[in-house]
């Protein structure tokens, strides 16, 4: 049966609950008391403190549906079938208490029985040497052992830095030849999204040092994590996890306001899936408090929405449509998420105060910008200074890397470190100037204008915010 997302959403945790674990809801996207991560980015990171010892856990059986933000994706969104910027993580959780034996069977009962997914297409994957986990999936699950991939560090163990990690296992769902890339040896772990990774089990049950010794621990735990985006790809039988249902109804929004369909033009297409996902992002990030700003989160939210703006632009939308969009992703994910129905007027302004203010300035950079490649044509360069770059950047609100990726696509680069260079000197000269210049005086840039009451500045954040990878 084709269960839609917030059915599946619902199956995943009571089935949970029905295995002892207590179901917690989403913790927000902006971390707390953590200043490892900037956005929440997998469904353990919420959960650190219980993981570590530092906090004990109201229950030893923990599974949540969490929203995660992975900026480091950007790049595959609209490009693969299965990355998103914004995705919800299903996830269950032992401290200390089962491990991998019941982590093992309840994924495969809940994948097998539960949604009914055909047990011949799933495929799971361990660590090389973890036997253990090896001798469950095939004595205890009867998976024949040329179905289980061994993989390397790389893929399946699970670590950073010091402190507790260990192998994962892996469960990938093959959706059918007519997805693969064809090339010989396209298999489980190929990066195609034939063989959809769908499942990480992750069995924390050592201690690094730090110095490369491993010791195990005494409170073994399970940290898993599904996308449900994912899943519902499979259920559903969808090319990508743009065309989930709640997911589809954005899309189709985003055609209907181009005017266009979906399915004719390539690029199009490309456009249409990065805006169904930025705005998803977007809101999200603005239900939980964080404003466009000039650094940290706020300036990961500010890129997501000019982005989502100028791909708009490029598909021929007219106006201001990041809030119009916004309404259906609050449609389609209030069931999870009551905070977004809560929120929802404070989240369509936000959203449009900020495409008003590119909308000012985003025709006049495009033409600025347009010259600017002329003129490295006429001199036969292919790097635009970081000078340039910058002035961009700070008069007409040009995220980098929305310059970069309009380069790109016309063969050009940017002079990076030329760019951080003229972005040091300007700090440098505006934290001078702005003890005696007013509000938006003459030295203000398009940054300042921002209207003070929808702008929190994030501190305490020494990351440049300009860099791409951030979470
Ligand atoms: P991939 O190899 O496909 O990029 P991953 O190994 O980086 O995935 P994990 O870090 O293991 O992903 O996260 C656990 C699960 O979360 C994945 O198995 C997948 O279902 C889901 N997931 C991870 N990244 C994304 C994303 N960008 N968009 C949607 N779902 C994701
Ligand atoms: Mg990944
Ligand atoms: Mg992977
Ligand atoms: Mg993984």
């Amino acid at each position: 049966k084709a269960y839609g997302v917030n059915e599946l959403r619902k199956m995943f945790l009571e089935f949970f609950e029905s295995k002892g674990h207590l179901a917690m809801k989403s913790f927000s996207l902006v971390p707390h008391n953590d200043n490892s991560l900037l956005i929440i980015n997998s469904g353990m990171a919420p959960l650190k403190p219980y993981f570590t010892g530092a906090e004990k856990p109201p229950r030893t059986r923990v599974t949540t549906c969490q929203k995660c933000i992975r900026t480091g994706d950007i790049e595959n969104v609209g490009k693969t079938a299965r990355h998103g910027t914004f995705f919800e993580m299903l996830g269950n959780f032992s401290f200390g208490d089962y491990f991998k034996h019941e982590a093992i069977a309840w994924s495969w009962e809940f994948l097998t029985q539960v949604v009914g997914l055909d047990p011949e297409r799933l495929y799971p994957s361990i660590y090389e040497n973890d036997e253990e986990a090896f001798e469950i999936w095939n004595k205890e699950i009867g998976i024949a052992p040329e179905r289980i991939f061994r993989f390397g560090k790389e893929d399946n163990f699970w670590e950073h830095g010091a402190g507790p990690c260990g192998p994962c296992s892996e469960i990938y769902y093959d959706r059918g030849e007519k997805y693969g890339c064809g090339k010989p040896g396209c298999t489980v772990g190929c990066e195609c999204d034939r063989y959809m990774e769908v499942w990480n089990n992750v069995f924390t049950q050592f201690e690094n040092d730090g110095k490369g010794n491993y010791s195990e621990l005494k409170q073994k735990n399970i940290d898993t994590g599904m996308g449900l985006e994912r899943l519902a790809v499979v259920v559903q039988d969808v090319d990508s996890i743009f065309d989930v249902d709640t997911l589809q109804a954005l899309r189709n929004k985003v055609c209907e306001f181009a005017n266009i369909k979906y399915q004719q033009d390539d690029a199009k297409d490309v456009s249409i899936r990065l805006i169904t996902d930025h705005i998803r992002s977007a809101t999200f990030m603005i239900s939980d408090g964080i404003m466009p700003s000039n650094e940290g989160r706020g300036y990961v939210l500010r890129r997501l929405i000019r982005r989502a703006a100028r791909h708009g632009k490029m598909l021929g939308i007219e106006g201001n449509f990041l809030s119009r969009l916004s309404e259906t992703v609050i449609e389609g994910s209030k069931d999870g998420y009551p905070e977004l129905e809560e929120k929802k007027e404070f989240i369509f302004n936000v959203l449009t105060k900020e495409e008003e203010k590119f909308g000012k300035t985003i025709d006049q950079g495009l033409d600025i910008l347009n010259g600017m490649e002329e003129e490295m044509k006429g001199k036969g360069e292919k790097v635009l200074s970081g000078a340039n770059a910058f002035m961009l950047y700070d008069t007409y609100g040009f995220p980098l890397d929305l310059t970069k990726e309009i380069l790109e696509e016309k063969g050009y680069s940017i002079d990076e470190d030329g760019f951080k260079a003229a972005m040091e000197e300007q700090r440098v000269k505006a934290r001078t100037s702005r003890k005696v210049s007013n509000y938006m005086g003459k030295d203000a840039t398009v940054y300042d204008e921002i209207d003070p009451s929808i702008t929190s500045e994030f501190v305490g954040y020494d990351k440049l915010s300009y860099e791409s990878d951030i979470t």
